[in-house]
């Protein structure tokens, strides 16, 4: 569970210990959603009228193509989040990096801020490996799984060096 009852949490913190699932429908067209679900630990608690803190973890698994090769990859993301939600009445919802919630609601969402936080939190260039060699560019075959055949484009005075004869034995 990601949502907290508002009068509940004006009397006492409440623990945080929920999954927010790739399917949820607080994702939106494009994002970069987890695979799986985000799981998401902590505390909240009520900081003053109309304001919230939660102190905690988030920790998923980012999924994406790798940049040169377009292979799947995956990746773990952690981050601890430090986030203030306030009511419209508090002085600081202008405040870039505080969080607005509606004080007509009688929970306390948790997922919009939870949402902003992955989409930060995940990398957004990923690659398979530092050593991945990416697609040729001639025929589009991934190079990591073996040369494809294509004449690279070698610097023409590296000639001059090959062994004359490759069928010599
Ligand atoms: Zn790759
Ligand atoms: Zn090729």
């Amino acid at each position: 569970m990601l949502s907290f009852d508002l009068r509940d949490l004006a009397a006492q913190a409440s623990r945080v210990d929920g999954e927010l699932p790739e399917s949820d429908p607080i994702w939106e067209e494009g994002d970069a959603r987890p695979r799986g679900a985000l799981r998401v630990t902590g505390r909240v608690s009520a900081a003053g009228p109309g304001r919230f803190y939660f102190s905690g973890h988030l920790e998923g698994v980012a999924t994406a193509s790798c940049r040169r090769c377009l292979e799947p990859v995956e990746e773990p993301v952690k981050a601890d989040l430090h986030l203030l939600l306030v009511d419209g009445s508090s002085d600081e919802a202008d405040e870039a990096d505080v969080y607005l919630i509606d004080a007509r609601e009688r929970e306390l969402d948790l997922r919009p801020a939870i949402r902003e936080e992955w989409l930060l939190a995940a990398p957004s260039y990923m690659v398979c490996s530092d050593a991945c060699l990416g697609l040729c560019p001639s025929c589009g075959a991934n190079k990591n799984l073996g040369a494809c055949g294509c004449t690279p484009a070698v610097d023409p005075r590296w000639h001059a060096l090959s062994p004359v004869g490759g069928d010599a034995r």
